[in-house]
């Protein structure tokens, strides 16, 4: 009997802030960061790896904190340390209710916040752990479960008065006789990415130009700024923006949570001429009310979700009308179990979903998600992207491959979040080689003349 022995952390940061890569009007100095998570097994891999089979996961966060979420992982390993392989495989579903029904540690939630999201890597090294043991990408392997399994992998507490287990399933099983044509398809012509690369705060505007100029040679039909902390730089901004891509390729804007209503209605009124795609985290992402306000108030599509915490949360956005797409990210809520519910209420209500990505290994992650959206789920990419983000990728064993604006399907097994281990040592915290100053000594050569 194969049992998993050992659930490992590691703070891994990236010392971004030195070139505002990643800088929004809330951020303005993230550090990426993760929170990563191996799970080990006494299983041999048939890929000859010397530890054997294990399972790669990551919670992300921008720097400081990294260590209380690396902690708040290790406060899951009596749960998961000792499990029988077979059981947990079997039945991932049973295996992220275990995490979440833990009611002492249910108490720092519940479903919420730091213990939530070390929930959330957790579970999806355990499906990187079961898609690497059956040799398949996962979103190959999540769009080979059958409608009854997808089912079973969701926990359906609080979410009946919107969407039913018999209600998700009958979705399903209609979606299920295009799955092969719609892999097919995927297979052709890959999934739609939009990207932020050009768009952080702290860029200029002649590197804003030449970014967007590129993004569109590159192939991408969208592009994403940042904004919120200047409406007079904001309009200067998306004028530049706008001048550079012409009027057919579509803009969003992001303002990271950073208006009150009425700031969110006066900037988004004035924004309007460029023709926006949507206005991302207008305001607080707990606050459905005043989504709903902003969306009934301006012309600009709303959205949010990279911070939305829960299925719960999803699901009262949904009801009250408060959004017009919708952004699910694979590291914020508990895991591929409670993205399956989102994207299964998404279906429902018929409200796109344009996965959030960027940070470090989140778009590796978010990739199967949206592919098994489009393979088993939603059976749609109408109106659809991924967003991208072009840094980091390096330090992943399988890198995103993003081809003339689109993400071509995974072929290596797992999720995605496998970083190399030489890049996990270079930029361990503290004590990692891209964390040591530069010795004072070098310096003080330099200065003092020969
Ligand atoms: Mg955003």
């Amino acid at each position: 009997m194969a049992t998993i022995t050992a659930l490992e952390t590691r703070d891994v940061r990236f010392p971004t802030s030195r070139h505002l890569d990643g800088s929004d009007a809330m951020n303005p100095d993230p550090d990426y960061s993760a929170a990563y998570v191996v799970l080990r097994t006494d299983e041999t891999s048939d890929d000859g790896e010397p530890d054997g089979l294990a399972g790669y996961a990551l919670a992300f966060t921008i720097g400081r904190g990294n260590d209380v979420q690396t902690v708040a992982v290790e406060a899951l390993a009596h749960l998961v340390v000792g499990l029988d392989l077979d059981e947990v495989c079997a039945d991932l579903g049973a295996f992220s209710r275990r995490l979440t029904d833990d009611s002492q540690l249910r108490w720092l939630g519940p479903e919420k916040g730091v213990m939530h999201m070390a929930i959330g890597a957790v579970v999806n090294a355990a499906w990187d752990l079961a898609a690497r043991r059956a040799g398949l990408p996962l979103w190959r392997y999540l769009s080979d479960l059958t409608p009854a399994q997808l089912v079973a992998c969701v926990d359906w507490r609080y979410l009946s008065d919107a969407l039913t287990p018999a209600e998700a399933l009958a979705l399903l099983e209609e979606a299920a006789p295009g799955r092969a044509a719609r892999r097919a398809e995927l297979d052709r012509h890959g999934y739609p990415a939009y990207t932020t690369t050009p768009g952080w705060l702290g860029y200029s505007d002649e590197k804003l130009a030449r970014l967007c100029r590129e993004a569109v040679a590159d192939g991408f039909g969208i592009l994403k700024l940042k904004v919120g902390l200047s409406l007079d730089d904001d309009v200067r901004r998306l004028g530049v923006a706008r001048a550079a891509v012409g009027p057919d390729v579509r803009i969003a804007v992001d303002a990271n949570q950073r208006w009150d209503v009425d700031d969110a209605v006066r900037w988004l009124t004035a924004l309007e001429p460029f023709d926006l795609a949507w206005i991302e985290e207008p305001t607080s992402p707990d606050d459905i009310l005043a989504h709903a306000r902003i969306r009934a108030s301006v012309a600009v599509p709303v959205s949010t979700g990279e911070h939305t915490q829960n299925r719960t949360m999803f699901k009262q956005f949904l009801q009250a009308g408060a959004v017009d797409l919708l952004q699910i990210d694979a590291a914020r809520v508990g895991g591929v179990n409670e993205n399956l519910a989102i994207l299964l209420l998404a279906r429902k209500f018929g409200v796109p979903v344009f996965p959030h990505a960027g940070g470090v290994g989140l778009c590796e992650m978010v990739q199967h998600l949206a592919m098994a959206d489009f393979v088993a789920i939603s059976g749609s990419m109408e109106d659809r992207a991924v967003e991208y983000v072009d840094h980091l990728h390096e330090h992943f064993v399988d890198p995103v491959r993003v081809e003339r604006g689109r993400y071509r399907p995974p072929t290596a097994p797992g999720m995605g979040a496998r970083m190399w281990p030489a890049s996990v040592e270079e930029h361990a915290f503290p004590d990692g080689a891209a964390w040591r100053p530069e010795p004072a000594a070098a310096r003080l050569v330099a200065r003092v003349p020969a």
